[in-house]
């Protein structure tokens, strides 16, 4: 895809709202608290917008349904949180999106970037948003995309990109 200089953290806060207030203009029972802390020097790095930005809509829903799937479980006495960051490593940008959710239990965790794959009810979900987000940042961009979770505690993402990626 074509890639342009991109300002990670604009697009990450635009498409953060998108998601959130997508869910909650369809859900009036959605809530959830958003922190952001972006890292004001990052600069632009190349990427292709679109793509990232799918990728993100991707994670964030996925991040937003946990959360609401952990209200249902625990009827009450639960905030749902969201947090997201940016910061560089080593050369390269991290987005970090954090979630205080349902969890994926350790058996899944290498299962959930298969194509297909899918915990959510049928119609729910695809089993394509992690398949593809994956192919997106390692394939498109030379980047990684990681998870870490506890079940029933957290599960963090991190997509990280090469600050000067090779253009193909
Ligand atoms: P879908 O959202 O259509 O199920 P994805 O590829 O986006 O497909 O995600 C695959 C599966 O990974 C989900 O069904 C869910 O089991 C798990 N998953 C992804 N993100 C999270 C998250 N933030 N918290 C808990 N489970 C998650
Ligand atoms: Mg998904």
């Amino acid at each position: 895809g074509q890639k342009e200089p991109t300002d990670i953290n604009a697009l990450t806060d635009e498409y953060l709202r998108l998601s959130y207030h997508g869910l909650r203009s369809k859900n009036k029972d959605f809530n959830a608290i958003l922190v952001t802390a972006f890292d004001n020097n990052l600069g632009k790095i190349e990427v292709n917008p679109l793509e990232l930005g799918r990728v993100l809509v991707n994670v964030f829903n996925n991040a937003f349904y946990a959360t609401q799937q952990k209200k249902t479980q625990l009827n009450g006495q639960y905030q749902p949180e969201i947090k997201v960051s940016t910061s560089q490593q080593n050369g390269n940008v991290e987005i970090r999106v954090w979630d205080n959710g349902v969890g994926i239990p350790e058996n899944l965790k290498n299962k959930i970037f298969q194509p297909f794959f899918t915990t959510k009810p049928t119609g729910q979900g695809t089993g394509l948003g992690l398949s593809l987000s994956y192919d997106i940042i390692t394939k498109g961009h030379n980047g990684f995309l990681k998870v870490n979770s506890i079940k029933g505690e957290f599960t963090e993402f991190i997509v990280s990109l090469p600050a000067n990626p090779s253009i193909h």
